[in-house]
């Protein structure tokens, strides 16, 4: 089907396609087998020019748009990606490497995000007017921000591109959106059905990379706000970036979840959920399980069900309805995974199942599970993104805690106990922005998604998501 698809190469300016000024490209590949499908443009500083321009045109009119009017914009794109889903499916599953059987539920993830934004565009509301000194009537405004840089990753990225866009719109600010170079498929399509759903300029595309499009659009002088989800150094570099302008940032960046198993715990739920949370999207995910950490009793048995639930998955071509496990995205990333395993063994780790490559063609890393980790090497610290877990000990609910905590990371962590007491005490002490009793990775857009520490700051979906796309304005009346 795709390869009937037609995916334009070009970006998408004040509501028209435009081939790159730059006359750059880079390869576009599919992680399942390494063949080359689709060649993006690397855009410069005077495509970006364009499309913030364009977006800083379509400002004035859109940010003076009723919230109705927002909503039901939104709820048309909506519509508009549920009518292409089998088009997006197959996008989506052959540019970023994922069994097709999983991408549906993104895209229908997608659908709903920007229907969650299209009725929050309609609820925002701040203390009411009042009379704070004689004579005088204050009321508070929520003013869109203005011009929105948005910057996504390659492990969802429509899902991403939706969790960006569909805040900003509905509080009237208006986008660029700059797709990861290495999956730019799927956010084109949604350009698209952008121009039958958005006023011209009010979303905006450019195609690129980090270092030559991202920095022009983070530099821009009209850009009002940067939005990114990436890793850690992406954020660091943008966040200094922007700051020459004191742009606002939002940074949904890395993770490194903990998942706490304690002695009361059912273990065939906890290996049932980490199959899903630690092996979803190849482990390419931000909340992925990555270290389990368990009560000294129960660490073999743990162990035992850890390793026979990852063993179980079933590796395919991304197209088979029967996958499970795809590809990493790309030959570095299958190489980088590949390193954190082999450093990690060289220093005492064994991995009880998985710990290399899949040999054939695609960029394929065996689902792995190591355990005789330390706390503070390399392979507990550090991100891996990728179908990787360790398993550590801990002998009281308070060490566990502990090394849970003991990261730079703070994005999400999980709990397995059947005591109240038990859940109650790590939900309030484990220092991350989601918290999962008894499971781990659901999410849903009525609540924030963001994260503690080096995970970053501001938060997607949820009310709170929108207000992060305005800004408050104290209006002060004299009688
Ligand atoms: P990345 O940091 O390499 O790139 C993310 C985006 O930033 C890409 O579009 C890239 O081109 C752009 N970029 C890179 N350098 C830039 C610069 N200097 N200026 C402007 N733009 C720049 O991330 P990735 O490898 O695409 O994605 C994986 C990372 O994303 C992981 O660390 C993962 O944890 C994180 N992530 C976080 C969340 C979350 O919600 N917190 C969700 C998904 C992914």
């Amino acid at each position: 089907m795709v390869s009937n698809l037609q995916v334009r190469n070009e970006n998408l300016i004040g509501g028209s396609w435009r081939k790159s000024e730059s006359g750059r490209t880079s390869a576009v590949l599919d992680p399942s087998t390494g063949t080359e499908i689709f060649s993006s443009a690397v855009s410069d500083a005077h495509d970006v020019d364009l499309a913030v321009t364009a977006a800083a045109e379509a400002f004035v009119s859109w940010s003076r748009t009723t919230p109705l009017e927002r909503a039901t914009a939104l709820f048309k794109l909506a519509d508009l990606i549920e009518a292409r889903a089998d088009d997006l499916i197959a996008v989506e599953s052959l540019n970023a490497g994922k069994p097709v059987s999983a991408t549906g539920d993104e895209i229908s993830g997608t659908a709903d995000c920007l229907r969650f934004f299209a009725g929050a565009a309609r609820t925002m509301e701040s203390q009411a007017a009042g009379e704070y000194m004689e004579g005088f009537t204050s009321m508070l405004r929520r003013e869109p921000v203005g011009v929105i840089a948005s910057i996504t990753p390659w492990n969802y990225p429509l899902m991403m591109a939706a969790w960006k866009i569909g805040p900003a719109l509905a509080a009237g600010c208006t986008v660029v959106l700059k797709p990861s170079d290495l999956t730019p498929m799927s956010s084109l399509l949604l350009a698209e059905l952008t121009q039958e759903a958005l006023p011209p300029g009010v979303f905006n595309l450019v195609c690129g990379d980090g270092a030559t499009t991202g920095a022009a659009l983070t530099t821009h002088p009209l850009v009002d706000m940067i939005s990114v989800t990436g890793s850690v150094g992406t954020g660091k570099a943008i966040a200094r970036a922007a700051a020459d302008s004191l742009k606002r940032v939002h940074l949904e960046l890395g993770g490194k979840a903990p998942v706490l198993v304690f002695d009361d715990a059912d273990l065939s739920k906890v290996a049932e959920a980490i199959k899903v949370g630690s092996f979803w999207n190849a482990g390419q995910d931000c909340t992925a399980a990555a270290r389990v950490i368990v009560a000294e009793g129960i660490h073999d048995d743990a162990v035992d069900a850890i390793a026979e639930a990852a063993a179980s998955l079933i590796i395919g071509p991304t197209g088979e309805e029967s996958t499970e496990l795809g590809p990493v995205i790309s030959a570095a990333q299958r190489e980088r995974v590949a390193g954190f395993v082999d450093r990690a063994c060289a220093e005492g780790a064994v991995a009880v199942t998985g710990g290399g490559t899949r040999s054939g063609g695609g960029f394929y890393f065996e689902p792995s599970v190591l355990i005789g980790v330390d706390q503070r090497s390399e392979i507990v610290q550090r991100e891996v993104f990728g179908p990787v877990v360790t398993v550590q000990r801990a002998s009281s609910v308070d060490q566990a805690i502990q090394m849970a905590n003991d990261s730079d990371y703070g994005l999400a962590a999980s709990v397995f106990t059947s005591d109240v007491g038990t859940a109650m005490q790590a939900s309030a002490q484990l220092r991350f922005g989601t918290v999962w009793v008894n499971d781990h990775i659901p999410l849903v857009p009525e609540m924030p998604h963001g994260g503690f520490k080096q995970s970053g700051y501001g938060n997607d979906m949820s009310q709170y998501a929108v207000e992060h796309y305005t800004e408050l304005k104290h209006v002060m009346v004299k009688w």
